[in-house]
């Protein structure tokens, strides 16, 4: 398709100004102008908004992937049918909402992403079953009706995330023969956040790279989500983990702010807010938070729910940490120390550490140390 940008005009602007209105990220408009939809500074804010909100490049511009980003965001429960159509699966907000409900009523829908899959079929039909519906895998009105009644069968574990637990827990302590893709944000002509001549896509390589060596150096299996110079889409780095069978993915960025004020580190794992949460995300990613914060001194941003690409489309356990702000002079400042980069990898690497170990170690955070680490993978393989 065709790139859409601020100065074009014509239906696709017309279609994406309507959506944008219909998300609350654009003002409507009052009706006087009835000239053709113009993608002005306000429509390219609240593009940028967008983007934003679902982890997406925050450019303006609308390509594929913001444009079916938005084209799914048109859809509401209830407005069509859901099916599971295998040529051409179908994907949007309503697909997502439906995989929320049946998770939260105790239904295997896999992890929610908008997409319907087998797996959703699958839940969705076993659900029609249990509650006297026809059978028939659609999601149509009277199925729709069966699940806006119903309270949550199960609270607090839904399946996705009880096997996402309980596959940590069989994989036992040692990190050996682990798998884990670690994926340095960005990279090729995206650069990231730039200040100053440092580029977010050049540090979190390098980060990568020294988190990779750590990694091998114990007897995990580490792989990186792209080559140097490449941006593989976020769906497309998911799909890399999915492909790879990865225990754990990784995320590497840092965050910026118009404000040179705003500092410190925070990590991301899977979860709705008040919906579907992944539960082994959420340990990693306040391990790592307590590790990095514990090492570096950096203020603590905590650790958040959210629903990026990465973190959605990984079948595995992901999480994504915002190492500082490239735009703060004093987490720069310690961004562009290689020993800071270091302290940071071995931060991470003691956090997958302790997530294996489901909590049976009494190092205080902080202290454990990479070679603690290789002693205890020794002393295991004997
Ligand atoms: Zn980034």
């Amino acid at each position: 398709m065709q790139l859409l940008r601020r100065g074009d005009t014509g239906p696709a602007v017309a279609e994406i100004r309507a959506t944008l209105v219909s998300l609350g990220l654009l003002p409507p408009t009052n009706g006087q102008h009835h000239g053709p939809a113009v993608f002005d500074v306000a429509t390219e804010q609240a593009v940028r908004a967008f983007q934003q909100q679902r982890g997406m490049i925050t450019d303006g511009i609308v390509g594929p992937a913001t444009y079916n980003a938005l084209a799914g965001a048109r859809w509401r429960l209830g407005d069509r049918n859901l099916a599971y159509l295998v040529s051409q699966p179908i994907t949007g907000d309503d697909v997502f909402a439906l995989q929320e409900r049946l998770l939260e009523l105790g239904y295997d829908a896999g992890r929610p992403d908008g997409v319907f899959g087998k797996q959703t079929e699958l839940a969705l039909r076993s659900f029609q079953r249990d509650y006297g519906l026809g059978v028939d895998g659609m999601c149509g009105p009277a199925t729709l009706r069966a699940l806006r009644q119903l309270a949550p069968k199960v609270r607090g574990g839904r399946p996705v995330f009880l096997r996402e637990q309980e596959r940590v827990r069989m994989a036992g302590p040692r990190l050996r023969g682990k798998r884990i893709v670690i994926d340095a944000g960005h990279g090729g002509r995206d650069r990231g956040v730039l200040v100053a001549g440092a580029s977010e896509a050049d540090l979190m390589w390098d980060l990568a790279r020294r988190l990779e060596g750590r990694m091998v150096a114990t007897g995990m299996e580490a792989l990186l989500s792209r080559g140097p110079d490449v941006c593989p889409a976020e769906a497309e780095r998911a799909q890399f983990a999915n492909n790879a069978g990865a225990d754990l993915f990784l995320s590497l960025h840092v965050d910026a702010n118009p404000s040179g004020l705003a500092q410190g580190v925070a990590s991301f794992h899977f979860g709705t807010g008040n919906g579907p949460t992944s539960t082994v995300g959420e340990a990693l990613a306040g391990f790592i938070q307590r590790e990095l914060v514990a090492r570096t001194g950096m203020l603590d941003c905590r650790i958040h729910p959210k629903t990026w690409d990465t973190l959605r489309l990984t079948r595995c356990p992901a999480v994504r940490v915002e190492v500082g702000y490239l735009t703060n002079p004093d987490d720069r400042r310690r961004l562009l120390d290689p020993t800071f980069r270091d302290i940071v990898a071995e931060g991470i690497l003691v956090a997958v550490k302790r997530l294996y170990l489901l909590g049976k170690d009494d190092q205080p955070t902080g202290t454990f140390t990479f070679d603690d680490l290789l002693r205890y993978e020794l002393a295991k393989a004997e």
